[in-house]
């Protein structure tokens, strides 16, 4: 029985959004992942980190920071080109690479508040893969609650002063660089009282933690980072002081799109393993495919996904106008989290016994997933911000 990686089937309702240009680009990710990463996975798994040239040949590609401008390293091209790569990350089954919150999160919050030197000094070098960067934001006491932020960052003389910890932190352990909001203010309104600060992660008192043993996920390197003392220059301040929580709040919608993006590509491509599982496996005689039990499972599955993907293409053409709503977002984030969560546990089923082997794809879809509807908002914040439209 073959656990080689099937291409997704194409949609009932047919795409609309890409053109030529978009579709060598894909043809580029796709052979990215698979000559550089889908040979390596289980290596990456035992190390619990991918290789840190991969970051250099994804440079060398172009599949960093695409959506940059070009004067800072980018291809200045539209997000379309960020949803390709996350796609063939998910068709590739791939869930080591943190490449999308590199390129497509943390870039922004320089391009999009950074001045020029900041812009200079950090974008061109993640776009070459130089610099791997991180977002830290939750802390061990804290994660949804980003205003229970405990880290701290107290002006001396031209530095920062920061002391704290971060918890969870993807493209933690390999990074050069990360954006981490601190605490520099005591106001009321604990809104008022973050930052984002850009630290080098060679500074002194830097310092990173093993990568996290998850449930899932091995690949990717999660960690925690320690801050003690650590002198951070008052010109990596990221756009103004108190003004961090605002900041954060400008690209969520985006941010909880890419989520959705990734678990609709997830969601076809377990679906498309699965259609090519039953077809090859036989049981009295017959193929699993032909029982009907799987064919009305199959097609339940294929008009949820089918309903994904008209959903989550019409986000992204708002996306792309800056006209998507951030409740419709969050829908998508909460909505196709949970159905790729049903999808995959629905075609571990029909593996059968291969479906729990961790060789079968299949199976380490199903444990990947699960963080989808935990990281970027939990989907009960979700929930929250979507019940505020009623
Ligand atoms: C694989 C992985 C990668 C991650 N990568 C990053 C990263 O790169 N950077 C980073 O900063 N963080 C990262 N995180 C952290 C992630 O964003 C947090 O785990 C998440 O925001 C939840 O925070 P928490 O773990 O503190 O849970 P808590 O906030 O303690 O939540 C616990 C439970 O309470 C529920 N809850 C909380 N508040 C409410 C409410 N108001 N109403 C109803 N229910 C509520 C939650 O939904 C959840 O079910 C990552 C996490 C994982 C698992």
């Amino acid at each position: 029985m073959s656990s080689t990686l099937a291409r997704p089937i194409d949609p009932m309702m047919p795409r609309k959004l890409f053109n030529s240009d978009h579709e060598a680009f894909r043809a580029t990710a796709r052979r990215f992942f698979e000559q550089e990463v889908i040979p390596n996975t289980e290596r990456y798994e035992q190390q619990q980190h991918v290789d840190r040239d991969l970051w250099n040949k994804a440079g060398e590609l172009g599949l960093l920071c695409a959506t940059m401008p070009e004067e800072f390293g980018g291809s200045g091209v539209d997000r379309l080109y960020s949803m390709i790569l996350i796609e063939e990350q998910g068709y590739a089954m791939d869930s080591s690479s943190g490449m999308s919150l590199h390129s497509d999160i943390v870039a922004n919050y320089i391009n999009n508040f950074g001045n020029q030197e900041q812009k200079m000094a950090w974008l061109p070098k993640m776009a070459t893969g130089e610099v791997v960067a991180a977002i830290a934001m939750t802390e061990p006491g804290t994660g949804s609650d980003l205003q229970g932020v405990r880290t701290t960052a107290v002006l001396d003389g031209d530095d920062y002063i920061v002391n704290g910890s971060k918890i969870f932190i993807t493209n933690g352990y390999l990074c050069d660089m990360a954006v981490v909001v601190v605490k520099t203010g005591n106001t009321e309104k604990g809104s008022n009282n973050l930052s984002l600060l850009i630290i080098d992660a060679k500074s002194a008192g830097f310092t990173k933690g093993k990568p996290l043993n998850k449930v899932g996920m091995k690949g990717q390197d999660t960690c925690e980072l320690f801050f003690d003392n650590v002198r951070v220059p008052k010109s990596n301040l990221l756009g103004m002081e108190g003004m961090g929580f605002f900041m954060l709040m400008k690209e969520l919608a985006w941010e909880r799109l890419i989520v959705a993006i990734i678990c609709q590509a997830g969601a076809e491509a377990a679906f498309a393993q699965t259609v090519k599982y039953v077809k090859e496996r036989k049981a009295f005689g017959k193929t699993v495919s032909s029982f009907q039990n799987t064919r009305f499972k199959l097609a339940e599955m294929r008009s949820e996904i089918d309903m994904g993907r008209v959903y989550v293409d019409r986000c992204m053409e708002l996306q792309l106008t800056e006209s998507l709503p951030i409740e419709a977002a969050a829908a998508a984030k909460y909505k196709l989290s949970d159905m790729f969560s049903k999808v995959v546990d629905e075609c571990v089923q029909l593996h059968g016994g291969y479906g729990y082997m961790l060789e079968y794809p299949i199976a380490r879809a199903y444990i990947d997933n699960r963080a989808n509807r935990i990281y970027a908002g939990t989907n009960e914040i979700m929930k929250e911000l979507i019940s505020r439209t009623l």
